[in-house]
């Protein structure tokens, strides 16, 4: 792959809009990105240690289900909240907000090795850890520098999209899972339709 920008989601516009004509509900998107750390503002301490880094058991069954559905060690991260206007700065779209209002809900930062998550997304919620679990499998596949392999920069999104979805499903949210299922199917497509 020769893009230097593994992990960012050249195709989220256009696949957000594929899957709403296909499934009539809006949604949030994760993305990952490569950023400088100073663009984070500091978060609110929800729930988070002295080092600002988020501490909850719905982080380690997030990470144990990645690490049983993959069957490969989640690395270290520190998870940290942000706020919705800073996560979707974060993301290195010329205009993120004009196709999907705005609406990403996490990041993967490799060079930090931190996912920040959006503070209004409720933890208590599936569908908000399902974005964690998301972005742990970027962090899996950034250690294993599988961005070196990917044929195309979706294709670690298809994978990242097919585990979240899987998750979905396993917690019952069966038209969610659906919908990040066809994510994943457009992204791995790699272009071609
Ligand atoms: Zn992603």
């Amino acid at each position: 792959m020769k893009t230097g920008l593994p992990f960012l989601h050249p195709h989220c516009r256009e696949c957000i809009s594929e899957a709403r004509r296909k499934h009539a509900r809006t949604t949030r998107i994760s993305c990952a990105v490569i950023v400088a750390y100073a663009l984070l503002g500091r978060p609110p301490a929800l729930g988070a240690s002295p080092d600002g880094c988020i501490a909850g058991h719905w982080i380690a069954e997030a990470v144990s289900f990645v690490e049983g559905e993959t069957g490969r060690p989640v690395p270290r991260v520190c998870v940290r909240w942000a706020s919705p206007e800073t996560v979707n700065r974060l993301i290195l779209s010329p205009a993120p907000n004009e196709t999907h209002g705005g609406a990403v809900a996490a990041a993967y930062l490799p060079v930090n090795g931190e996912i920040v998550l959006a503070n209004d997304l409720d933890p208590g919620t599936p569908l908000a850890r399902s974005y964690l679990v998301h972005e742990l499998v970027h962090a899996q596949q950034f250690e294993a520098r599988a961005y070196e392999r990917a044929s195309c920069p979706g294709a670690l999104e298809g994978e990242a999209y097919e585990v979240q979805a899987r998750y979905l499903r396993a917690k019952g949210l069966e038209d969610d899972a659906f919908l990040f299922e066809v994510l994943g199917m457009l992204q791995r497509a790699c272009g071609s339709s």
